[in-house]
């Protein structure tokens, strides 16, 4: 392994952790942890090579295997610890083990290192992709690294807790330059700003919703963005795309490379790359599992579907934003309904909460990958194909781009309060309104009705989608 390393703790494991880590008594404890691993050839920024392991599973150790423990030392017995590299290497996870100094700082003393680097001869000795270890500090702070081979350990430049918050330390704090960004910190802190300029964020479909996001994140002072869009403007766009011109549409524009040159235009410190792509592209692996949070602002039910897998295998939330927008007709009033849903382990996911369609997913696939059987279909009227397309406003879709972006940063800062982002925000533009209505995992769901996509990491096929 070459190159940075991130750690991500899902908010249910690290809470669990927590609840087994630290004693009433005040002596150290220990525990188990599997993680998924994401192996990213190339960043997208830097180029560079990157790791990125994910919490997967919590396993206590069982009491009979705990030796002895004070408010100095913890010991436990190995067998455990055998079973758990077996476990690890049969599912192509990676080991780790987890103990507290609940009176101390978050560090590895001179007798980790000893005691972990005889662990990490045993797990090399049988061939094991690695040991991760943990040290859960009584400042609440966590440090973290990886055992590459029996006498080198490399240190975590990243340590994540994702769930209904964000909370990222980075190991390695560089000043960055943020005079124009001096009005934010006076709300948020002097910690909000240098967060913000190392976040890394996709954004999935750049149109009416996404072009807003993005030029919002780049405002915000988002350090690395990545714009992910298929398609090129058309004049029909040019009611809401922001940042679009006439021009762009006689010159035939992709939407993401107008947005890359109206960031990089702005020339705020945004480092910005741009893919003219659908999500589902293989070539997007990278990228996608290099951001620590994505937005997702397409209508493509297939690209829904790959995000939230992705949010689940590699713990990275994604925020989902939709409108629907109907006029009014005969009776009717008006319905004009926004969302924004945030994805992430241990919350329902969009095909829970009905967002996506899968037969819609279905037919989008096959217009992708044989758009010559779809047309038959669709002459024979078996797919839907299109249809109208949907109303649109910019004053509508630019309005849920701020909500979604809120929720990012209620996740950074807890602004509304502890409870983190809102699961599924409604937002009824025809009655003023905003709810929270959400629903629970169906118990059959294969991405979000159990625990097992987890942190689950890189698996073959890829999100374990086959075809
Ligand atoms: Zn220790
Ligand atoms: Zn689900």
């Amino acid at each position: 392994m070459k190159g940075q390393l991130d750690i991500v703790l899902l908010e249910p494991h690290e809470t669990t952790l927590r609840e087994l880590l630290y004693r009433a008594n005040g002596s150290e404890a220990a525990a188990y942890i599997l993680f998924g691993k994401a192996e990213i050839v190339s960043d997208p920024w830097s180029g560079e090579q990157r790791t990125r392991l994910i919490s997967h599973e919590v396993i206590p150790i069982a009491a009979e295997d705990m030796v002895s423990s004070s408010s100095m030392h913890v010991t436990w017995s190995t067998q455990g610890f055998m079973k758990l590299l077996g476990f690890a290497q049969q599912r192509g996870l990676v080991a780790g083990l987890v103990h507290s100094h609940p009176n101390a700082e978050a560090f590895f003393s001179d007798q980790d290192d000893r005691n972990e680097a005889e662990l990490a001869r045993t797990a090399f000795n049988k061939d094991r992709l690695g040991l991760v270890s943990l040290v859960f500090g009584g400042n609440n702070a966590i440090a973290g690294r990886l055992w590459v081979s029996p006498i080198e350990a490399i240190e975590a430049s990243s340590i994540s807790v994702i769930g209904n918050k964000i909370s990222i330390r980075r190991t390695m704090q560089d000043n960055v330059e943020t005079a124009f960004l001096e009005r934010q910190s006076l709300l948020f802190g002097s910690n909000f700003n240098p967060i913000i300029r190392k976040l890394r964020v996709g954004i999935i479909g750049c149109g009416g919703t996404g072009s807003a996001v993005a030029l919002l994140l780049n405002r915000l002072g988002i350090g690395y963005l990545a714009l992910i869009d298929n398609d090129t403007i058309a004049i029909t766009n040019l009611n809401r795309v922001h940042g679009a011109r006439t021009s762009d549409v006689i010159s035939g524009q992709a939407k993401v490379d107008i947005l890359a040159r109206e960031i990089e235009t702005a020339d705020l410190g945004t480092q910005v790359v741009a893919r003219k792509s659908w999500v589902g592209d293989a070539s997007l692996r990278d990228l996608l599992r290099s951001c620590d949070v994505l937005f997702g602002c397409t209508d493509d039910h297939q690209g829904r579907l790959t995000l939230n897998r992705l949010a689940h295998y590699y713990g990275i939330p994604v925020i989902d934003v939709g409108l629907r927008m109907r006029s009014a007709r005969n009776d009717a009033n008006y319905d004009m309904t926004g969302r924004v849903s945030t994805i992430k382990p241990g919350s329902p996911c969009l095909m829970c909460l009905g967002v996506v369609n899968i037969h819609r997913a279905a037919e989008e696939g096959l217009r992708r990958n044989d758009p010559g059987e779809f047309e038959r279909r669709k002459a024979e009227a078996y797919v839907d194909g299109g249809g109208d397309p949907a109303p649109a406003v910019v004053t509508f879709t630019t309005s849920i781009a701020c909500a979604a972006v809120d929720e990012l940063i209620q996740g950074l800062t807890a602004f509304r309060g502890n409870t983190g982002m809102t699961h599924n925000r409604i937002r009824r533009f025809d009655r003023v309104e905003d709810r929270a209505m959400t629903c629970l995992p169906i118990q059959s769901c294969p991405v979000c009705g159990s625990a097992s996509t987890w942190g689950r990491g890189d698996v073959t096929p890829f999100l374990g989608v086959i075809g």
